[in-house]
């Protein structure tokens, strides 16, 4: 007999919670959705305990009294509780063996350490918190045993590719034992990789919330056409497998086939492959070491016409190269880097300012005068984290309103 594994699925209102309560849904003998987290979406949380009936539901506070009386009017069994005290509740709960961290932004952070520091199996979406918290977090899991799970496509995919030894510990990478030269990252490249500078200036929200191959939130989807995502992920990768920027390498690859590769000294590029769909990575995941099946619809090798590879124009994607640049100063540049991104999608969601506007403000904030001090310090406790966090929107917010 299998025995039940409790999930807390923090972000379950989202693209990748959808994915994950798709695989819970094919795999009711093995997981149980123990608690959930939405923030705005008071229908979809309804839904998702009508249907899963978890024993807690966490929601923004300000959207609690509704959703507390529709769950009332209901009559279903589940808690409901705020998001202000009720996420590190769920993430860090004795019940709960695994944590699903699928909150999108900085938002995620706390719950994600939360999670780490209870020593559990965490499946990581939010690549935000190793953005900001990397060694935080990296540390914190070593202290606790928690095992972190990258979900993220590209981490999924180096991590499969990775001997076994150093899939459970980044300090193993660069011994001579593994042979390992180098982590590729893959890009699709986003809906703007064939258009001028001048079209993605212009480029309207609706064309930007638009992703070519995957289907995903709109933050991140804007981060996939600005290549933000790229940067981010690369500052993942070098926390997640203890490397530094000189050792990750990104390629565009527009047919997201190919969903990263590591590559060995003696010539092999071992790649992982499959149809762009985030229920195979989150499935890894989840069965981790054994594989489940995700209902993903296979690759066809034959109708598989041509993998092109290309190297990336950071001019064109400047968020690209301000990430590396933030990877190499320091924790406080990374912090700086998440929060002016932040700020600054959210600002061209509302049609304040261009998509090509976004890195200018990432750029001013790393060049901030009153933040010099700070790129290059590592912090060690979370609030000063969180701190950092709050000035550096608050200084991006004037940035815009005067851009
Ligand atoms: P999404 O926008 O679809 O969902 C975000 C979730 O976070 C929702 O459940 C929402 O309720 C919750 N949330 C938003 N703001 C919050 C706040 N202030 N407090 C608490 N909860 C809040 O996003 P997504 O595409 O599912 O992405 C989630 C995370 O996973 C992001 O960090 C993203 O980078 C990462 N990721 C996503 C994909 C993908 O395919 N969607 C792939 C790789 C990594
Ligand atoms: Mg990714």
């Amino acid at each position: 007999m299998t025995s039940i594994n409790h999930i807390t699925l923090l972000g379950a209102t989202g693209s990748i919670g959808a994915s994950t309560l798709d695989l819970i849904r094919l795999h009711l003998d093995s997981y149980r959705l123990f608690a959930v987290s939405g923030f705005s979406n008071v229908q979809r949380l309804l839904e998702i305990c009508q249907e899963f009936n978890p024993v807690f539901a966490v929601i923004g506070d300000a959207y609690f009294d509704e959703f507390y009386h529709k769950m009332r009017a209901l009559n279903l069994a589940t808690q409901v509780l705020k998001s202000s005290e009720g996420l590190d509740f769920i993430a860090s709960h004795d019940k709960a063996d695994t944590v699903v961290c699928a909150i999108v932004g900085g938002a995620g952070l706390s719950s994600t350490l939360l999670a780490v520091k209870a020593g559990k199996k965490v499946l990581l979406a939010n690549k935000e918190s190793l953005v900001m918290a990397g060694d935080l977090v990296m540390k914190t899991a070593k202290e606790t045993g928690a095992t972190i799970l990258p979900i993220d496509s590209e981490h999924n995919a180096i991590f499969q590719c990775l001997p076994q030894a150093v899939q459970g510990d980044n300090t193993l990478i660069n011994s001579k034992n593994f042979g390992i030269r180098k982590l590729w990252l893959t890009a699709s490249g986003g809906a703007f990789l064939h258009k001028s500078y001048d079209e993605m200036r212009t480029a309207s929200v609706a064309q930007a919330v638009n992703h070519p191959n995957w289907s995903m939130g709109q933050k991140i989807t804007v981060d996939s056409n600005t290549m933000m995502n790229k940067g981010l992920e690369l500052i993942e990768a070098c926390h997640l497998f203890g490397v530094g920027v000189e050792q990750v390498a990104v390629a565009i690859h527009p047919q997201s086939v190919v969903h990263s590769l590591v590559e060995y000294v003696d010539g092999s590029f071992l790649a992982q492959c499959g149809t762009p769909d985030m229920k195979t990575p989150i499935g890894y995941a989840l069965a981790y070491p054994n594989r489940l099946a995700s209902g993903v619809k296979p690759l066809n090798l034959f109708e598989m016409a041509k993998l092109e590879f290309i190297k990336p124009d950071e001019k064109k994607f400047a968020c690209l190269a301000l990430a590396k640049q933030a990877m190499k100063l320091g924790n406080g540049a990374c912090i700086i880097l998440n929060a002016a991104n932040e700020v600054a999608v959210e600002a061209f969601l509302k049609g304040k300012i261009k998509l090509t506007d976004i890195a200018v403000v990432v750029e001013k904030c790393l060049a901030f005068d009153e933040l010099a001090n700070e790129l290059t310090t590592s912090f060690e406790k979370l609030v000063d984290i969180l701190d950092l966090d709050k000035r550096v929107r608050k200084i991006a917010q004037l940035m815009i309103d005067y851009l």
